[in-house]
């Protein structure tokens, strides 16, 4: 898929990246790399207006203690409420599990490979990334322990789940962000476009089903 940078004059769909912990700066360059218009995510009033809002990784304690602090819990189940499409990655995987946010029907199990000394990239194949493997940094990482039968699995190791979706809202456990590979953000930002946001013009990237 190639992606670029959009035209001048056209709308870039405007994509939070929840910046409370972790390392949204390399989730916002990636968008902006690709075309979209990203917005750091701090408090409830910085949703307003978003197509679309990613979830870093990081460390999900922290992460959970800044969004009591910020009381921006309830503010993103109403954010997600009608369809908007997510995107967490690793600890943002944890934060939209069953225990945490609530947005994904999934139960993640923690630092689940082992602690640093596991952390490992692999080349994962993953249903709906056209162009061959996709090499995965996997740091501190989670997998899905278990999942509701509306949460599609993409991508396992070791018949553990790494990536999954249900409807709208796509979630992995490594770090694409980290590699320089812009397949997960590109078609999450397909997600984005094809829910009716600002029409995508970056070439190559697909319209509504
Ligand atoms: N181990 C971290 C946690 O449990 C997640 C690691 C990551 O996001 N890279 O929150």
């Amino acid at each position: 898929m190639v992606v670029g940078p959009r035209p001048p004059g056209v709308d870039a769909p405007v994509v939070g990246v929840l910046a409370l912990q972790g390392d949204f700066a390399a989730h916002t360059r990636m968008l902006r790399a690709l075309g979209a218009a990203p917005r750091e995510v701090r408090v409830p009033a910085d949703l307003d207006g978003l197509h679309g809002l990613v979830l870093p990784g990081g460390e999900s304690t922290t992460m959970t203690l800044g969004i009591e602090r910020e009381q921006l819990a309830e503010p993103l189940r109403e954010f997600a409420a009608d369809g908007t499409p997510l995107f967490g990655t690793c600890a943002g995987l944890i934060m939209l599990d069953r225990d945490h946010l609530g947005l994904i029907d999934v139960r993640t199990e923690r630092n689940a490979f082992g602690r640093q000394v596991r952390s490992f990239e692999a080349d994962l194949e993953i249903a709906g990334i056209e162009g061959g493997s996709v090499r995965a940094v996997f740091i501190r990482a989670p997998w899905v322990a278990e999942h509701g039968e509306g949460v599609e699995v993409l991508a396992e190791i070791d018949g553990h789940p790494v990536a999954v979706r249900e409807g709208n809202r796509l979630a992995i456990s490594f770090h694409p962000e980290l590699s320089g590979e812009t397949r997960l953000h590109a078609r999450f930002l397909e997600l984005v476009c094809a829910r009716g946001g600002p029409p995508p013009p970056v070439t190559g990237m697909a319209g509504p089903a």
